[in-house]
Formats: structure tokens, C-alpha cells, sequence
């Protein structure tokens, strides 16, 4: 983890929020390549969520909503963790994790929570900590300039529910009969009690949320739906099989509305955890809101003639989790063969110098959809203007339709090296030969194999593996 948190600053992927006056804690910044790799994500998303399907449309919220949508959701009462503070160092907890990280269970009881005996601070290994308490994660903010009790707004704890407030403009305007789903993808706000593991655990994140409403006693199919679709587009991205579980809650764990949920585990480098969670919801949200707004959230079966509060099964995932996912899969360091040795790279062992004829280097193995930059394009020598100017030639082709790099500096194997590190799947260099029969070399990050091919042909060869 410590290796990719290096590259991820030192190859503009993440930098610490507000570095300068010394980070906040919970916040990030993506630098250049990290942006883009986001939007990747995002893209990907959307494209299989919403632009490949005819039962799915798209909106976008508002980050701050009227104040009785938390009320309806249940956010203002119970949006809560328990906390713990340390008497002696004063440092605070999430007590639930404090518990796991120290191989026991937090204690439910009528009133909330409690400690099992012998738990200690994990700053001051003091064993005097307060009995937990709930901590709300909404942040609070004021509307307009009066700050009181009525100007009192939330920034949202997740985008999921601007899409139930929206359910009748949507059905209105979209075309749309039951089953069909609303998407949403935005930035979400908690005042996590202690953020941690890099951007895992942050105080503001990226959701990418669906909500598909379906005719009630339809909930079981659907839930089991989405959640292959949604496991197939983790496989699609990157994430292979065998890194991913899905975790199917005990009936004593899902919330009282909830008749099934699913979460879809990742093995990180710090254990297996969540990227996404699927619920099957009923029809709490929806009549939540009815009664809060006194607005009707019924819809009208026209085929049937019936009317109902549709139910809703809920494929809720994380930007920020999902592109950390991608980054710990993809990182590897590798022993490569140097110039002149053929051969394959193979899988550098920790502490040991490569062999010779090798040499190592670190690569981000991306899926070329996802990787942020998809072409690197290099005229084999700076200084030969007809090389610069047809290299020139083919980034133009190329930079239209997608993110790529323009490289003239150095050793044509290092500017290899600096691409294989942040993931670019292609690299394009133009010789001299290029300029008598207008042929480029293509090497590939993986296998570091290189194929000559035309200009005219390169857009399209391209497009087949990276679109
Ligand atoms: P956790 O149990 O890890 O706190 P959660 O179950 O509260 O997560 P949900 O409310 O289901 O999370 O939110 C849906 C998704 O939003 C999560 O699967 C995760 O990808 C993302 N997410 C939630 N909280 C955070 C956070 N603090 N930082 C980054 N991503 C988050």
C-alpha cells in the first residue's frame, strides 16, 4: 500500500487536500492522471448503467436539498455511528471498528451500544474509553444569511435520495414503465469519525447510485439480477473473480424495510471490503416521502390498472473505492528483459535484484478502458524535425478521441518506463522508416511486444481494444 500511495502522489493520481497548510484529514485531491481515471470509471458506469439500456434514464441533483428529505429518509434520527473518546488522550473512535480491529464485538443494547470489557485506545493503549455514543455523519451547513435552527441545510450523505424526491417529475417526463431505474452519479458527504486506508474511508466521495423500481413481489428476481450485472461490470473493468466476494446479509442484518441486500467485496491490500452494495429496499423510500410531503409517489400500472408505491432495488457503488480497487490491481513490479535479452516480463521478488539481462520496472496493468491515458506518442529522436513533425501528425489522429501523452525527451526506454508506470496501454513510435512507408511501431505495456502497422490503420486497431 505504501508503494502505491508513493505513485499515486508522485504520478499525479492522488495528493493530499490543502497539502500546503499541512492536509485535511478525509479529503483528496485527484491530480491529472487520477482525474481522468475517474471519469473513466464514471463513464464506464454510466455507459452500461444508463446509455446501453432503454429502461434507464439519467438525473443530477442538487447537493444541498430542503431539510425534511433527511427527515423522510430516516437520516436526521439515525444516520449515525457509534462513537467512543479516549479519557486519557482524548483521541476518538468509530467504536464498531475499534472492536474489529481488535478482534471483538461491539455489544448491542436497548439503548444503543456498548463496549466489550478489556478494549484500549489504540493511541494510548489506555483502557479508559467513554461508553459509545451516536454521532451523526451529516454535515451541517446554513442556507441564506441567518444562521439558526430554520436556515439549517445538510450537504447530502449520499445522491440516492434526490432520486426518490424526483420519482414523479422523472416518470412524467421519461417515457418510462415499471421496471425502470434512475441514475445518478455525484459527489456525497459523511463526517466519517476517523477516515482512513488512503481515500477508502473519505468525508467526501463519488456515489454512482440506481434506483430500480419494480412491481412489488418482484424484488427477490431483481436483486438477484443486479447483482450479477453489477459483479460482470466489475470483471469488465478489471477487477478479476477471484478478487471480489459478495457478501449476502443475514436476515438479522438488514435493515427492517429491507428484504435482501448484497455487498460486493474487493481484497485490498488492508482486507476484504465494500465497493458497492445492492439492496432491495421495498417500497420505503417512496412511501417515506409520500407521507413527509404528502405528494403521491403511486404509480399507475396502465396494462393492469392498478395503482402501487413502486419497490426499489438500490446498486449503490463508490467512485473513490472503485478507482483504489483498480489502482491496487493493476500495481505490479515487474523484472522486464533490458533491450537486447528477448523475452517476457516476469514477477519481481520482494528485496532481490532482477537477474541480469533484466531490469525493474513498476506498471499499472489498467484495462485499456479504464487506463487514464490510452496512447503515448513518441518520434523516435527530438532533434530530426521531419520525426517531430510526423509524430506530430499522428497525436493530432489520435488526441481527438482519446486522452494521450506527447513524449520527445529521453532515452526511448525510459520514455517506455515513465508510460508502463502510469498505466498507458500503447506506446507509438515514429522512425525513420515511418517516413518512407508510413508505418509505426505499437508496444504494447503488458507483454512489451511491438507490431508495425500503418498510420491509416492505428486509429482502428485502437479503437477495437481501448472503446
Ligand atoms: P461503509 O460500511 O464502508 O461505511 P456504507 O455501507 O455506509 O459503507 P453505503 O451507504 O452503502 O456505504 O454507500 C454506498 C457506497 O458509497 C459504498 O459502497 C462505498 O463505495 C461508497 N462510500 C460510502 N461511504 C464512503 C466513504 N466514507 N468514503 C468513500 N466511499 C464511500
Amino acid at each position: 500500500m505504501d508503494a502505491l500511495v508513493s505513485l499515486c502522489k508522485r504520478r499525479g493520481f492522488i495528493f493530499q487536500s490543502s497539502e500546503i497548510y499541512e492536509g485535511i484529514n478525509g479529503f483528496w485531491d485527484y491530480g491529472p492522471l487520477g482525474c481522468e481515471l475517474k471519469r473513466h470509471i464514471r463513464d464506464a458506469w454510466w455507459k452500461s448503467v444508463v446509455q446501453a439500456r432503454e429502461d434507464i434514464v439519467g438525473l443530477d441533483c442538487s447537493i444541498i436539498m430542503h431539510p425534511r428529505v433527511w427527515e423522510a429518509s430516516g437520516h436526521t434520527a439515525s444516520f449515525a455511528d457509534p462513537m467512543v473518546d479516549c479519557k486519557s488522550c482524548r483521541k476518538r473512535f468509530r467504536a464498531d471498528m475499534l472492536c474489529e480491529d481488535q478482534d471483538a464485538k461491539l455489544i448491542k443494547t436497548d439503548k444503543g451500544f456498548a463496549l466489550p470489557d478489556g478494549i484500549k485506545c489504540p493511541a494510548c493503549g489506555a483502557k479508559d474509553l467513554t461508553a459509545p455514543r451516536a454521532f451523526n455523519l451529516m454535515f451541517k451547513t446554513f442556507v441564506g444569511p441567518v444562521e439558526d435552527e430554520s436556515s439549517v441545510a445538510y450537504l447530502r450523505p449520499e445522491t440516492a435520495q434526490g432520486i426518490f424526491v424526483q420519482f414523479q417529475n422523472v416518470l412524467a417526463v421519461a417515457r418510462q414503465k415499471v421496471p425502470f431505474g434512475i441514475a445518478q452519479i455525484g459527489k456525497a458527504f459523511r463526517n466519517e469519525i476517523n477516515p482512513r486506508n488512503f481515500t477508502f474511508r473519505s468525508r467526501e466521495f463519488e456515489q454512482m447510485e440506481l434506483e430500480y423500481f419494480i412491481k412489488p413481489g418482484t424484488d427477490a428476481h431483481w436483486h438477484e439480477y443486479w447483482v450479477a450485472e453489477r459483479l460482470k461490470w466489475y470483471r469488465a473493468i478489471g477487477l478479476p473473480e477471484e478478487s471480489l466476494k459478495p457478501y449476502v446479509y443475514g436476515k438479522d442484518e438488514l435493515a427492517h424495510y429491507a428484504s435482501a441486500c448484497t455487498d460486493i467485496l474487493y481484497d485490498f491490500p488492508f482486507g476484504m471490503q465494500e465497493l458497492e452494495g445492492i439492496a432491495a429496499r421495498g417500497d420505503f423510500d417512496l412511501t417515506q416521502h409520500q407521507k413527509f410531503s404528502g405528494k403521491s409517489m403511486e404509480y399507475f400500472d396502465a396494462e393492469t390498472r392498478e395503482k402501487f408505491i413502486p419497490h426499489v432495488v438500490e446498486p449503490s457503488a463508490g467512485v473513490d473505492r472503485i478507482a483504489l480497487a483498480l489502482l491496487c490491481e493493476a500495481y505490479r513490479e515487474e523484472w522486464v528483459p533490458t533491450a537486447d535479452t528477448p523475452g517476457e516480463p516476469i514477477e519481481a521478488e520482494c528485496g532481490k535484484q532482477p537477474p541480469a539481462g533484466y531490469e525493474a520496472r513498476t506498471v499499472l496493468r489498467f484495462e485499456p478502458a479504464i487506463a487514464p491515458i490510452k496512447a503515448a506518442v513518441f518520434p523516435l529522436l527530438k532533434n530530426k524535425p521531419e520525426l517531430v513533425a510526423k509524430a506530430r501528425e499522428v497525436f493530432a489522429v489520435l488526441q481527438r478521441r482519446w486522452p494521450c501523452f506527447w513524449d520527445q525527451t529521453g532515452a526511448i526506454g525510459r520514455r517506455y518506463r515513465r508510460q508502463d508506470e502510469i498505466g498507458t496501454p500503447f506506446g507509438v513510435t515514429i522512425d525513420f522508416q515511418t517516413l518512407t512507408d508510413q508505418t509505426v511501431t505499437l508496444r504494447d505495456r503488458d507483454t512489451m511486444k511491438q507490431i508495425r502497422l500503418t498510420i491509416a490503420e492505428l486509429p482502428g486497431h485502437l479503437a477495437n481494444i481501448i472503446d
